[in-house]
């Protein structure tokens, strides 16, 4: 699959001080103080993203074999969605709130005042690139950040045309591009931010927050997790298993929110299994190593990760898939039934298109076996009755979750997207993507008249029975 090859050049680690004082030196002149400012950047922001989507589709079939069609609607599309999302709503989340001053306050005007925290630093990882890149940049630019991204290196073609191209229509005094792998991550960290925002995996995501702490830089962590989806009756099994299926293999299971695995009420196992090969066979057709449609997996060493889950067995029947070919980084779409839970696939993210579908009694087996792991990135539950529905979310957590489809409670504007426990902590997206990157800044306005004398000392009983009286 990989054709171009690309020289992507690394960012000489000397030179990362003198970056980021540059783009510091941006918000220190107030660069993106007014909403006219912010939104020039955000406009060539989706400028680069129009004009540039075809190398971006280059950079991404190659890095990752990602379809077109996918290229453009869960990277390139889904970011110029985010961007006019911000464009058409940043007037109104840029004004003052106004707050209610209590009577023994008045007069007084209170409000809150959002500010822009600063100069941050994006971390992001390379199974989404493009969006994973440039939708924390839009929030944080939209809230009048100065930014210093760091493309992951894992995605080489992606982080050179981003590197390239980006600067052609951003201020260079506003966003910096800083490519390479951990040597020159660890320079970026020793470096002081105002925010930190790491979307990755969870050792990293400690080691960020290390670093952070050095210089009380806060942190938005974007971690991973075993999201499960819950088919429970009663329920339509052809319709969840597609759903299943197209959330589970888009990008070839690299995908944080995807579902890792399937707990399917034991009497619905065999026909959802049923239901998800025949999804797989009409999606990607019967060899879905020759379907436009079907990704690679990123590199070889990930490649022998996920082979190596299926060599270590642990299940009783490989009930779709299993091919492999490393010199295509191709995985097939991999359907896995009768999995023991000391599974090597059951141990940790899987991020792959392999999935075990594990039978249990009912739903609260299926709910204790959530509450027994960390809290998940997402959840899906798959069930037609809506109590079931509401038990599932009242008594399990994740970082979010969507009923009877995959993936989707991301694309919702109005929810923020974010983990909670071991999947992450904060969120973005929309309005929560501003906020991340804002400081609303509580700001009391009073009168210099009158200035009445009850409030200072001395403090005769007369005084002190009023003032206690009113507070
Ligand atoms: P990765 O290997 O690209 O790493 C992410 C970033 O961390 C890269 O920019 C890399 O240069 C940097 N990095 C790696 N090692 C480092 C170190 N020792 N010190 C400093 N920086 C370092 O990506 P990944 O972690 O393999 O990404 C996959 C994980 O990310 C999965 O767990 C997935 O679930 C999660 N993820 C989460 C989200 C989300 O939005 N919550 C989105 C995508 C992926």
């Amino acid at each position: 699959m990989p054709t171009t090859t690309h020289h992507s050049t690394t960012t000489p680690v000397g030179e990362i001080p003198g970056i980021v004082q540059r783009v510091r030196q941006g918000a220190t002149d107030g660069l993106l103080r007014t909403r006219d400012q912010r939104e020039a950047q955000l406009r060539a922001l989706r400028r680069f993203l129009v004009e540039c989507e075809d190398e971006l589709v280059t950079a991404l079939r190659d890095d990752l074999g990602k379809p077109p069609i996918e290229a453009y609607s869960t990277e390139i599309g889904f970011t110029i969605g985010e961007i006019d999302h911000i464009v058409s709503k940043l007037a109104r989340w840029m004004k003052p709130t106004r707050v209610k001053v209590p009577l023994k306050l008045r007069p007084g005007r209170a409000r809150l005042v959002p500010q822009p925290l600063g100069t941050v630093l994006v971390i992001a990882p390379w199974n989404y690139p493009v969006q994973l890149v440039l939708a924390p940049l839009a929030a944080a630019l939209a809230a009048g950040n100065t930014v210093v991204l760091k493309p992951s290196e894992v995605a080489p073609a992606t982080a050179e045309v981003l590197a390239r191209r980006l600067g052609d229509y951003l201020d260079p005094r506003l966003v910096a591009v800083v490519t390479g792998a951990v040597p020159e991550t660890t320079a970026l960290l020793e470096e002081r931010f105002d925010h930190i925002f790491y979307t990755g995996n969870g050792t990293v995501g400690r080691v960020v927050m290390r670093a952070a702490a050095e210089h009380l830089t806060p942190v938005t962590l974007e971690l991973g997790g075993k999201s499960p989806a819950i088919v429970t009756a009663p329920t339509d099994v052809e319709v969840a298993a597609r759903r299943i299926a197209w959330g589970k293999f888009v990008n070839a299971g690299q995908t944080c929110v995807a579902p890792d695995h399937v707990l399917v009420d034991r009497e619905l196992e065999a026909p959802l299994v049923g239901a998800i090969v025949a999804a797989v066979h009409r999606f990607y057709g019967d060899d879905p190593a020759a379907s436009p449609d079907y990704a690679r997996i990123v590199n070889e060493r990930h490649h022998d990760r996920l082979v190596g889950l299926l060599d270590a067995g642990g299940f009783d029947e490989v009930a779709l898939g299993g091919e492999h070919d490393r010199d295509q980084r191709y995985l097939a779409p991999t359907v896995l039934r009768g999995v023991a839970p000391d599974a090597a696939v059951m141990d940790g993210e899987i991020f792959g298109p392999i999935l075990p579908v594990i039978a249990v009694d009912d739903l609260d087996a299926a709910i204790a076996h959530v509450n027994a792991g960390p809290a998940p990135l997402a959840l899906y539950a798959f069930t037609d009755d809506e109590e079931l529905q509401e038990r599932v979310v009242a008594e399990t957590s994740a970082g979010g979750v969507t009923l009877n489809h995959t993936l989707l409670h991301l694309a919702v504007d109005g929810l923020p997207f974010g983990g909670v426990g071991e999947s992450g902590m904060g969120a973005y997206h929309g309005k929560a993507g501003f906020d991340v990157f804002t400081h609303h800044k509580p700001v009391l306005a009073k009168r210099l008249k009158p200035d009445p004398a009850l409030l200072y000392p001395p403090y005769p009983k007369w005084k002190q029975r009023i003032l206690r009286r009113a507070l």
